[in-house]
């Protein structure tokens, strides 16, 4: 029974070499695989990936408070964030000045990276979010650590929020505008 599974698996591969091979079939055996393929010759050719494809992560500066949660969750421990306390002016007339982290260094490194979402999931602030954009390969592995700079850059390709389908139980996320992606340095929020 085994032979005959394993027959049968070599039936399918061969036809669909052939196929691939030879696509207008074998009365006319031109070899063309690059028109047989169901691959696409990139880059000449380029397929637009799906809205929630996981290409690269967008940072949103002012959401996030250096909670630390995504760096401890990321299980290849790729992202590195430091960050420190300062005073922000209070809420009300009188009141008392705020403490606030700021981000002094927010870096992912995409030669680890597993894109697993886990750090997009668990961020309880929506500072971190999913684009579609992946033509971000370099030819020194050491130029795949993107900074707190270009994570924020990241941000002008997310995709516009897709409503969710009626009853879904769902918080909506805290949408940035696009002139909002990315605090100054060193700027008090
Ligand atoms: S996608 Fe996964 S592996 Fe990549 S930075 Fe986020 S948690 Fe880490
Ligand atoms: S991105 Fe989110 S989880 Fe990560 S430090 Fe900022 S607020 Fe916390």
């Amino acid at each position: 029974m085994r032979g005959l599974g394993m027959l049968k698996g070599m039936g399918v591969t061969g036809r669909t070499m052939l196929r691939t091979l030879f696509p207008d079939g074998l009365r006319k055996p031109v070899p063309a695989p690059s028109r047989g393929a169901h691959t696409v010759q990139y880059p000449h050719v380029k397929e637009a990936p799906v809205t929630r494809a996981r290409g690269v992560i967008g940072l949103h500066h002012d959401n996030c408070t250096v909670c630390m949660l995504c760096a401890r969750e990321c299980p290849d421990w790729c992202i590195y964030i430091e960050g420190h306390k300062e005073l922000a002016p209070p809420r009300r007339p009188g009141g008392k000045p705020r403490q606030r982290a700021k981000i002094d260094r927010f870096d992912i490194d995409y030669a680890l990276c597993m894109y697993c979402g886990i750090c997009v999931e668990v961020c309880p602030f929506d500072a971190l979010f999913w684009s579609p954009e992946f033509e971000y390969s370099e030819p020194r592995i050491a130029d795949l650590l993107h900074d707190a700079d270009r994570l924020a850059d990241w941000m002008e390709t997310v995709p516009e929020f897709e409503t969710y389908e009626p009853g879904a139980n769902v918080k909506q996320p805290k949408l940035p505008e696009p002139s909002q992606h990315r605090a100054p340095r060193g700027a008090t929020q």
